[in-house]
């Protein structure tokens, strides 16, 4: 498919899905209700950079050919996560666009790879912010993705190591009009993994909307009970449909559509 372009200064685009595919049922259940909303993205990761060995890895290929099949079936862009050099290439061949998560920020020989990969094809890229990175460093490090001419990266807040444990990770919700200030790149705010718990994610939402984010990420599962990673923090399909709709009002208080 050709590219989506992210960014549009009235519109927000929603990255929902799920953590990690997990089948083709699931993405399925996912996609089909994400474009019954007029949304046009999903979100799943295949290969899963687990704080643990001994926890699900996501499904390598396999998942990357799921998510293929199912956004060509619904006409949806498509995101996941790179994790390794040796990957960019196949993954780049089963997605539009590449994720890189918080534990890469600083993995500049992946930076660097996934930037010349897409230095012709621009592929658009998904830049989590390190959890213990500055703002700085993290624009710092986005150059080594744009300079070689790839302009289409999308910085992505989503919560930073603090003392604080009530919630997963401290959401910087200063971040979206600190980079607006800084830097032409859009900005996405990832509102899943800084709340860690399911019942946080629409207050984290709302503000996100209302401080003018160009993006937002919400992991979206048909069963997040039984979800293979990030059980806690996943909304489930009608759940998240309710949170869009009140989404959609706080958006269109700030001027924009979510799509
Ligand atoms: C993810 O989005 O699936 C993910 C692993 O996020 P992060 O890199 O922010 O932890
Ligand atoms: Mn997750």
């Amino acid at each position: 498919m050709t590219y989506v372009p992210y960014h549009k200064k009235d519109t927000i685009t929603m990255l929902a899905g799920p953590c990690s595919i997990e089948g083709p049922e699931q993405l399925d259940t996912v996609a089909s209700a994400l474009k019954g909303e007029g949304l046009t993205w999903i979100r799943g990761g295949a290969f899963k950079p687990r704080s643990s060995p001994y926890s699900f890895q996501g499904m390598g290929v396999e998942g990357l050919r799921i998510m293929a099949e199912v956004g060509a079936r619904y006409g949806l862009g498509t995101l996941t996560e790179v994790v390794d050099t040796a990957h960019v290439d196949l993954v780049s061949s089963y997605v539009d666009a590449l994720q890189i998560g918080t534990r890469n920020m600083a993995n500049f020989e992946l930076l660097k790879r996934i930037g010349s990969a897409t230095a012709v094809n621009h592929k658009p890229i998904l830049f989590k912010r390190g959890m213990a990175a500055t703002i700085d460093e993290w624009l710092s490090a986005a150059e080594y993705l744009t300079a070689d001419g790839n302009p289409n990266v999308m910085l992505c807040e989503r919560g930073l190591r603090t003392f604080e444990t009530a919630t997963r990770f401290t959401l910087d919700i200063s971040a979206v009009p600190v980079i607006h200030k800084r830097s032409l790149l859009p900005v996405c705010v990832d509102v899943s993994h800084p709340a860690g718990q399911v019942d946080l994610v629409p207050a984290l939402a709302k503000a996100a909307v209302a401080a003018g984010c160009d993006s937002l990420m919400i992991e979206v599962h048909p069963d997040p009970p039984h979800a293979k990673s990030d059980a806690s923090q996943q909304l489930t399909v009608e759940d998240f449909k309710a949170l869009l709709a009140d989404l959609r009002t706080v958006a269109a208080a700030v001027g924009k559509t979510i799509v």
